[in-house]
């Protein structure tokens, strides 16, 4: 009902990488403190220690624990932290199914917004979002979702090290990158090549923007079975002389006479 552009100039968007982020939600408290204060304003947040708590979030993390593919049953579950949030697709269901044209996918740069002014709250862009990724602010009955930050990332009354996503600024691991998705040179663009960068769904045809780098392995610490019992602390405590040699070992034979 919305339609979409056939191109964009720019494809903006986050690389989140699984294996370094430690799911401390830093980066959904500075998302919900800057949206709450900047575009889109206010962010839903009422009675939150309550009963009945109302609240939106453009971010959110989710964290599983996932035995590693191939290593058998026994082997020990890894925890992985998972952000997620809007991934301003370029084939964004969320945009085509709109009836009042509220969600549109700006030709400039590739990212989708919601015009709020527009917006009746039918629901129906959460529906088509295979991930998850909208919020119906139950305050004002409008539909809110990540807006990449449009209002940092081109401000120019902000310092321009603070001109990318509040996220990716507060990130304390430097899991999130943000960058120009669609210029193969681009930081991100080599990123996502040299670590495998993936898709999320691809099944669902909405060719995301954003892209996750996959956890790395992770050295596997269980001993061999010949190897007996290790002690990992071994090589640290080996005493480095049986006597002791110079001023202290002077030292040592002086004491001993006191
Ligand atoms: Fe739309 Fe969901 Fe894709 Fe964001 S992640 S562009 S809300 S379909
Ligand atoms: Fe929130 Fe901005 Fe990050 Fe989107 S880009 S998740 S709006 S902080
Ligand atoms: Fe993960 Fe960084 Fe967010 Fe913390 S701030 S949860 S490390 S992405």
């Amino acid at each position: 009902m919305t339609d979409l552009p056939d191109a964009t100039a720019k494809k903006l968007g986050l690389v989140i990488d699984l294996d370094t982020c430690v799911g401390c939600h830093a980066c959904v408290i500075s998302c919900k403190e800057w949206n709450t204060a900047n575009y889109g304003a206010p962010l839903a947040d009422v009675d939150a220690y309550g009963a009945a708590p109302v609240g939106s979030f453009l971010n959110r993390i989710h964290s599983f624990e996932a035995t590693p593919e191939g290593r058998g049953p026994d082997a020990p579950a890894a925890v992985v932290h998972f952000p997620k949030s809007c991934l301003h697709c370029e084939d964004a269901p969320c945009v085509t199914v709109c009836p009042t044209g509220a969600s549109y996918k700006r030709v400039e740069d590739g990212i989708v917004l919601v015009n709020e002014s527009d917006c009746i709250g039918c629901g129906l862009c959460a529906w088509a979002c295979p991930y998850g990724a909208r919020e119906m602010d139950g305050v004002e009955k409008v539909m809110k979702k990540c807006t990449l930050c449009v209002d940092r990332i081109y401000n120019e009354h902000i310092p321009e090290e603070d001109r990318v996503p509040a996220c990716v600024r507060t990130c304390p691991a430097g899991a999130r990158h943000f960058g120009d998705l669609g210029d193969p040179e681009s930081q991100v663009s080599r990123l996502v090549a040299e670590r495998g960068g993936f898709d999320l769904m691809p099944e669902q045809g909405t060719k995301p923007v954003n892209k996750y780098l996959p956890p790395r392995p992770k050295a596997d610490l269980a001993p061999p079975p010949e190897a007996g019992e290790i002690d990992v602390l071994g090589p640290l405590l080996a005493p480095v002389a049986e006597e002791p040699r110079g001023f202290l070992g002077w030292l040592d034979r002086a004491l001993e006479k006191l």
